[in-house]
C-alpha cells in the first residue's frame, strides 16, 4: 500500500519501476547542484526558546551568517559557481547585508520557512502552514525584493499539505525527499511541483553537527572520511548520468577545514570536465522542459 501521506496525489517514475535519464544541457554527463541553509540562530530557537538565553547556542547559529557564509561565498566565487541559499526570512531580517550580498553574486535564494518551523510538526494544519509561507514571501519581497521559486524545507520535513501550498503560491520546485536519486514531479491540484531529491550522507550536519546540552548529533566527523562519501556518492551519480545534491548548513560546513575538503571535492568534480554545476531552480527548469 502506498503510504498515506501522499498516496494518489504524487506519482513517480520510480513507483512505476522506472529511472528515465535525464539528458542533461550541453552535453553534460551529470549535474550537480550544491546548496547552503543559512540556517543561524533559528533551528536552535525553534527547537527550544529558552536556547534564545544561551550565548553558546547563539553564537553557534551565528558563525553561518557571521562568518561561514562569507567564506563559502568566497570559494565558490574562486571556482565561478553560482548556487543556491535556503534562508529562514527571521534571519534575512536579522542579517539583510550577508542576504544582499548573496544575491548580488548572482546565486538563487529560496524558501526555508521563517524561523525554522517544520511544517511536519505545526499544530495549526495548512492554514498555519500558508499563513507562515505568505509572510516569508513578503519579507522576502521587503527586504531583497526577490520571489523564491525553490524551497527547502526546515529540516526538509514537509507536512501533507505543504507541497500543495509551495505550488499554489508559484513555486516551481521543492528539495526535501528521499526516494530517488533523479529529480521527478510531484502531482498537486495546482499543477506539477519538481522534487530535486535529498539525502543524509549528502548533507554536512549528520557528519559535523553538534551540540553537547541539549545533546545533538553523532559526534564530530573527520572531515577526510565525508570527503570520502561525498566523492563516491558524486562518482556513482557521475557513472549513471545523474544529479548529485550536496546539502550544507554554514554555520558547520563553513569551518575552514570543511570549506578546504569541499574545494577539494568541487575541483575533482570540475576536474571531469563535463558535469553541469548549476543553480537548483536551473536544474528543476531544464528538467521540465527536456521531459
Ligand atoms: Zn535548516
Amino acid at each position: 500500500m502506498a503510504p498515506g501521506y501522499y498516496s494518489a496525489r504524487i506519482t513517480t517514475e520510480a513507483e512505476a519501476g522506472m529511472e528515465p535519464t535525464i539528458r542533461w544541457p550541453q552535453g553534460k554527463r551529470c549535474a550537480v547542484a550544491l546548496s547552503f541553509d543559512l540556517d543561524g540562530e533559528s533551528p536552535w530557537i525553534h527547537r527550544d526558546p529558552a536556547l534564545a538565553e544561551r550565548p553558546l547556542h547563539m553564537s553557534m547559529g551565528a558563525y553561518g551568517p557571521k562568518t561561514g557564509a562569507p567564506r563559502i561565498l568566497k570559494v565558490l566565487d574562486r571556482y565561478d559557481l553560482k548556487v543556491a541559499w535556503f534562508i529562514p526570512t527571521w534571519i534575512v531580517e536579522r542579517y539583510p547585508d550577508v542576504c544582499r550580498e548573496i544575491v548580488r553574486r548572482g546565486h538563487e535564494v529560496g524558501h526555508h520557512g521563517h524561523l525554522h518551523e517544520k511544517p511536519f510538526f505545526l499544530q495549526g494544519g495548512a492554514e498555519e502552514e500558508e499563513a507562515l509561507l505568505v509572510k516569508s514571501l513578503d519579507i522576502f519581497k521587503k527586504v531583497l525584493d526577490l520571489r523564491p521559486r525553490g524551497s527547502r524545507l526546515p529540516s526538509a520535513d514537509p507536512s501533507k499539505h505543504s507541497m500543495e501550498l509551495l505550488k499554489k503560491h508559484g513555486f516551481i520546485y521543492h528539495s526535501n525527499l528521499m526516494d530517488t536519486d533523479l529529480p521527478y514531479c510531484h502531482k498537486t491540484q495546482h499543477g506539477e511541483l519538481v522534487e530535486l531529491p535529498t539525502a543524509w550522507c549528502n548533507n554536512d550536519w549528520p557528519f559535523f553537527g553538534f551540540s553537547a546540552v541539549p545533546p545533538v548529533g553523532h559526534g564530530i566527523w573527520s572531515q577526510e572520511d565525508v570527503f570520502a562519501i561525498w566523492k563516491e556518492e558524486f562518482e556513482g551519480a557521475y557513472d549513471e548520468g545523474g544529479f548529485f545534491n550536496l546539502m550544507g548548513h554554514p554555520q558547520v560546513v563553513g569551518r575552514p577545514s570543511r570549506m578546504r575538503m569541499v574545494s577539494r571535492l568541487i575541483e575533482h568534480i570540475l576536474g571531469k570536465g563535463d558535469v553541469w554545476i548549476a543553480r537548483p531552480i536551473e536544474i528543476a527548469e531544464h528538467y521540465l522542459a527536456q521531459r
